[in-house]
């Protein structure tokens, strides 16, 4: 039976797809807090590279893939493979097929390699000689750290303390890289002084540490910003997932009933499921799209769709998307990657047409599905993606009930090697789960500016 699609290394990408094209109405655009009025896009100049901007405002379908970026994919192991997960089917007996794409395959073992590659590129092409970037679990920090050595450039991470303590491997394989990391908040900018001052044990959170960043880029020379998820261009870039995804099914000679994905910024989700949202707005899919969140940052299922600031500290535009507010303190799950306040304005926009349903569960629940999952398929997943499997196996086991053979495909969005410590919690018992009452989150959202 075929359980693996492998494609060759002439089947990589040359394109990104781009799914503002899509959407003629467009996706809201950044404001300016102060004016309330669009940022133009000069604004950005300051914070990110000129190329990045331009196709944050492209409507253009598809954005070639320059060849220095298509050298390094090949490097770091694109394409990747994508499998059926049989082991777990038949452990479900379920009649559901269910397929996964594997973005763990790479030396810093997530999908963010993707988009870090690219915009170290573009950064390296337009003369940046530093970047300053978050980094919360440590992966878009490890996977920065990776490409600016590919390409040459000095890179400074804010680590959010919490997992700077659990997560020493993680700094350390940015170190190697050549990056230099501080536990965020830190002493190094005004931001992180002040919080710093209110609490010297402060454990930090991404919208902290991107606060400190950005303040950082602003205050330096030839110095700029980058950002692992939320942004068009971040998640145009994971689009190589869902185009060599859609070749690959068609290998094994199916097409997916279902589309599953974790999200914390969105970025690996929309990498996947942007391909198919594409065919689907187009009349050729009729694919459903499900994104998964933790219970313990409910964004899209408790939060609400508005202008908010995309960091904790304000110093960021305003941006249209689903949010439990920009000083919505997230409770420290170990899905580190997921604890970002937004999700981003195109995938936010596509869930309030409906287009893409949302489902939360808790961090017990879906350990113990990234458990099944590695003693079925072999693989230890991160905390993060265990709620893209969660999400599959429950839509397997209805498939189960109903007794349909459907087809699931989900993003393998990266491995748990470096992430032990949740499954040593878990398996201690001492996991414990957190699900805001809606009056925090109302409290949350009443320190958002009202956009009309
Ligand atoms: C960062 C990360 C996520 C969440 O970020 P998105 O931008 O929503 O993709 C999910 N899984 C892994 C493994 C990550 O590193």
């Amino acid at each position: 039976m075929r359980i693996k699609s492998t494609l060759s290394q002439e089947q990589l990408p040359k394109n990104y797809y781009n799914i503002l094209h899509e959407l003629p109405e467009g996706v809201p655009p950044p404001l300016d807090p102060k004016t309330r009025k669009p940022i133009s896009p000069e604004a950005l100049l300051r914070l990110f590279a000129k190329e990045c901007i331009m196709q944050e405002v492209s409507t253009q379908q598809y954005i070639s893939i320059p060849e220095e970026v298509r050298e390094a994919y090949l490097r770091v192991g694109r394409p990747t493979p994508l499998y059926r997960a049989t082991r777990l089917e038949k452990k479900l007996k379920t009649p559901a097929k269910i397929f996964y794409k594997r973005e763990d395959l790479n030396p810093a073992g997530s999908h963010k390699p993707n988009t870090a590659i690219a915009q170290a590129y573009y950064h390296q092409k337009e003369g940046t000689e530093r970047l300053t970037t978050e980094t919360g679990a440590g992966q878009w920090g490890s996977a920065l750290a990776l490409a600016a050595a590919f390409f040459d450039i000095a890179l400074t991470v804010y680590m959010t303390r919490s997992s700077y303590i659990q997560k020493p491997y993680r700094r350390i394989l940015m170190e190697v890289y050549g990056a230099k990391v501080f536990s965020s908040p830190s002493d190094k900018t005004n931001v992180g002084r002040s919080f710093l001052e209110k609490d010297p044990d402060h454990p930090g959170s991404l919208g902290i540490a991107i606060s400190e960043a950005v303040e950082d880029c602003v205050t330096h020379d030839n110095t700029k910003y980058s950002l692992g998820s939320v942004l068009n261009h971040v998640l145009l870039h994971q689009t190589v997932v869902g185009q060599e995804a859609k070749e690959q099914m068609k290998e094994f000679d199916v097409e997916p009933d279902y589309v599953v994905g974790c999200i914390g910024g969105g970025s690996n989700y929309a990498g996947l499921s942007y391909p198919f949202i594409g065919d689907k707005l187009r009349g050729k899919s009729e694919a459903k799209f499900v994104a998964v969140e933790p219970k313990a940052v409910p964004s899209t299922t408790k939060g609400e769709y508005r202008y908010d600031f995309g960091d904790t500290g304000e110093m960021t535009p305003l941006v249209k998307m689903y949010t439990v507010g920009h000083r919505y303190q997230c409770p420290p799950i170990h899905a580190g990657g997921l604890r970002y306040h937004g999700k981003a304005p195109s995938l936010s926009l596509l869930v309030d047409k409906g287009l893409v349903t949302t489902v939360a569960y808790t961090q017990n629940e879906v350990m113990d599905a990234g458990i099944t999952f590695a003693k079925t398929e072999g693989i230890v997943p991160s905390p993060e993606t265990n709620h893209a499997i969660k999400g599959a196996i429950d839509l397997a086991l209805q498939c189960k009930q109903r007794n349909e053979e459907k087809v699931i495909l989900f993003n393998f969005s990266g491995h748990g090697l470096l992430d032990l410590k949740a499954y040593e919690d878990k398996l201690a018992g001492s996991l414990e789960d957190y699900e805001p009452e809606l009056s925090t989150i109302r409290q949350a959202l009443a320190s958002v500016p009202l956009v009309q």
